[in-house]
């Protein structure tokens, strides 16, 4: 599947979000882990509450990742969209012409939840709301974007993939 290149990473950053163990001082974290997304100079330390917002939109994601319905991820798309601040302008920061969907100068947070947001919409009334699921491993819930030509994802991971194989393996030899 031919994504724009922006938006397929951005949706990839959304599923990040989405999985990240939050523990401790884990948004500081995670935005300094993933700090190619925001424009330099951007302060990456984000208050309590601040934090919880970001919670606030990784479970957004993630809800709608696992919905059931077109309905049902169109309403928790659009309640995740009513947090983004889109704001698109050009850059060639990384030497490539792209768009970025906040504007420069925003807050650590707006520029998260925005570009997340717009990745994730992007994403899905392009390729179908289909392309995101829950993995099928037992024991992992991560949730995953599928980008395989012929929509044939089942796991967040290549490790939760083969440890699902050598586990129906063993279970095959038993019966
Ligand atoms: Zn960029
Ligand atoms: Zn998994």
């Amino acid at each position: 599947m031919d994504y724009d290149t922006y938006g397929s990473n951005a949706v990839e950053l959304a599923i990040h979000l989405a999985n990240v163990e939050r523990d401790g001082e884990w948004a500081p974290a995670f935005l300094r882990a993933h700090d190619e997304w925001f424009t330099p100079q951007t302060a990456l330390d984000l208050s309590p509450a601040e934090a919880r917002r970001a919670a606030a939109t990784a479970d957004l994601v993630r809800a709608v990742a696992l919905a059931g319905s077109q309905a049902e991820v169109l309403e928790r798309l659009n309640e995740l969209l009513a947090l983004a601040r889109p704001h698109p302008y050009a850059t060639d920061h990384d030497g490539e012409l792209h768009l970025h969907y906040a504007r420069p100068d925003a807050p650590a947070l707006e520029q998260l939840t925005t570009t997340v947001a717009m990745g994730l919409s992007q994403v899905v009334v392009q390729h179908g709301w289909q392309r995101l699921g829950v993995c099928s491993a037992e024991g992992c819930d991560d949730v995953y974007v599928d980008t395989s030509r012929n929509a044939s994802r089942r796991y967040c991971s290549n490790t939760c993939a083969s440890r699902s194989t050598v586990a129906a393996y063993r279970a095959r030899r038993k019966a």
